[in-house]
């Protein structure tokens, strides 16, 4: 067993505590985001700024590359313990979480699932250097119905070429390498989808506009051109037209990753609401002696707690191959659906300061939309378990 999250112990109870190394890790993301992160994170937000700096002081510290395992160099983390990375840094900065999520997690998690020995050496071996990732899937004519791309890939000799353009790509701003996904046919469905690694100095490769968005303002997100780029065909991942189960097992990983993003946004809004409400007097009493106030709080701690609960718990069977599918939706639609809903309780904590950008709750309500439309909309996880229990026939939380 990789984590003991919920290790069951010789006294049959379950220890919900991380191990030693997993809170050192924690602790060390989070010392980090306080000093180097969080007192910057809003002036690069009004500027749309991408600290790159600063990323360069994550790889420094190993951030960058939570995904890489330890037999390609890198650190080998648990997946209880990458997601941990997640939350710590999205309580500072969700712009900055996502930047990691989509490189280490999001881009890398196809060359997990699906990729042979040639292919990790060539990914992760960048990654290592310095190569941070992005993930091609979305098209503008094919977001919720990502099977539905029609970015093109045809076979020529021993190559491919892949034409198409993708939108809304993470990191497509400084990316030096792409997971990509297109279709052999689209008549072919989904047995006609393949996945492959593209180097972003591939001639015909070019970024194209870049997206002025509402929040996660300090991560790059943007259009991602191939015009007719010629890939060796060792880059094509787990074979011809095997793209549709890589493709489904990286989102239930990489869910689980926004799961502890948005958790650790609820957890930001909840810490600055608490601080405020102590400190804010009205009627004569700080405004956390209000019940309403109070309730408030309660909600939104009760709430953020189910939302870590749930990805710790995907995180945990992930690591004990267990399944989680389930799991994983479930993390992503409860936590996304709690970071709105506690950005927009602390704004109203905050009244009119909640509505201006010197205080830093605007800001986490603007960063929490996101979660809930990309990796799948809330409405998407809601599909995905609702078929899964119909098709299962029944709930079960014993995975017996
Ligand atoms: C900032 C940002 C970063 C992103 N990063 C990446 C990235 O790195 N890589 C990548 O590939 N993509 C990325 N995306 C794309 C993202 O995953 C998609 O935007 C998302 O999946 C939704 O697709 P769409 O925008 O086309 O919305 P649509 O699919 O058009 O959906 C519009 C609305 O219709 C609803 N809807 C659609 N179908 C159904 C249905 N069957 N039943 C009920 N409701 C439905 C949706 O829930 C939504 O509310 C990113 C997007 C943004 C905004």
């Amino acid at each position: 067993m990789n984590s003991i999250l919920m290790d069951v112990t010789m006294e049959n109870t379950i220890s919900f505590r991380l191990t030693e190394e997993q809170d050192m890790i924690r602790q060390m993301t989070a010392e980090f985001a306080d000093k180097e992160i969080k007192p910057f994170a809003g002036e690069w937000d009004i500027k749309d700024h991408v600290p790159m700096d600063v990323l360069a002081k994550l790889h420094e510290l190993g951030l960058t590359n939570i995904g890489v395992p330890a037999e390609y160099g890198g650190q080998g983390l648990d997946n209880l313990t990458r997601y941990t990375i997640c939350d710590e840094l999205a309580q500072r900065d969700a712009g900055i979480a996502t930047t990691v999520v989509a490189s280490s997690l999001l881009a890398s998690d196809p060359i997990m699932v699906g990729a042979n020995d040639e292919q990790k050496k060539w990914w992760f071996g960048r990654m290592l250097e310095g190569a941070m990732c992005g993930f091609c899937l979305t098209e503008p004519g094919a977001g919720s119905d990502a099977l539905g791309l029609s970015t093109k890939c045809t076979k020529d000799g021993n190559d491919w070429i892949i034409s198409g353009t993708k939108q809304f790509i993470t990191n497509g701003g400084f990316a030096k390498q792409f997971t990509v996904f297109a279709t052999i046919d689209r008549a072919m469905g989904n047995k006609g989808i393949c996945c492959f690694m593209v180097d972003k100095d591939f001639p015909g490769v070019k970024i194209g506009k870049k997206e002025d968005k509402l929040g996660i303002r300090t991560s790059s997100t943007t259009e991602v051109i191939f015009e007719d780029v010629r890939v060796p065909g060792w880059m094509c991942l787990a074979g011809e037209g095997k793209g549709t189960p890589m493709l489904m097992e990286t989102l239930d990983y990489s869910r689980t990753a926004v799961a502890a993003m948005a958790t650790g946004i609820a957890t930001g809004a909840l810490n600055a609401s608490i601080s405020y409400a102590n400190e804010r007097k009205q009627f004569g009493k700080p405004i956390s002696a209000f019940q309403a106030i109070q309730f408030m709080l309660a909600d939104m701690a009760t709430q953020t707690e189910c939302s870590r609960l749930l990805y710790q718990k995907a995180a945990w069977c992930q690591d004990n191959n267990l399944p989680f599918k389930m799991l994983s939706n479930m993390a992503k639609m409860y936590a996304a659906d709690t970071a709105m809903k506690s950005s927009l309780d602390a704004v109203q904590i905050f009244g009119g300061y909640g509505y201006v950008k010197e205080y830093p709750v605007e800001k986490f309500m603007r960063d929490a939309k996101i979660m809930q439309i990309f990796e799948g909309t809330v409405q998407v996880q809601r599909m995905v378990i609702g078929k899964y229990l119909t098709t299962e026939g029944k709930y079960s939380y014993t995975f017996s």
